[in-house]
């Protein structure tokens, strides 16, 4: 299975705050931008236009590998509250 696959066995229900929040400041600088390619719901992205790492959080998969390869704890990482988030539906 190819990780695009998996958002055919997925399903949100979203929370109107973010549960991770990333400080744009901690980012300044980074060299790798590991976030950008490792995550595997492109929730970051580098934006040349703005000279930034943008985050949405709402296709978040809540896999964790954000917050493992982010080494500036520019990464704010909690579960949504109960019964928000994503949703596997791997039957
Ligand atoms: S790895 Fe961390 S510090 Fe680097 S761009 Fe991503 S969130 Fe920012
Ligand atoms: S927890 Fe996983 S899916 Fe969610 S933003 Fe981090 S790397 Fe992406």
């Amino acid at each position: 299975m190819i990780v695009d696959d998996l958002f055919d066995l997925v399903s949100y229900r979203i929370h109107p705050e973010a549960h991770i929040v990333v400080d744009a400041e901690g980012c300044k600088d980074c060299a790798h931008r590991a976030c950008t390619f490792s995550c595997p719901a492109r929730c970051y992205t580098w934006s040349e236009e703005r000279a930034r790492v943008e985050f949405a959080y709402e296709a978040c998969l809540e896999c964790g590998t954000c917050l493992l390869v982010c080494d500036r704890k520019a990464v704010d990482w909690h579960y949504p509250p109960g019964g928000y988030g994503v949703r596997f539906r791997l039957t």
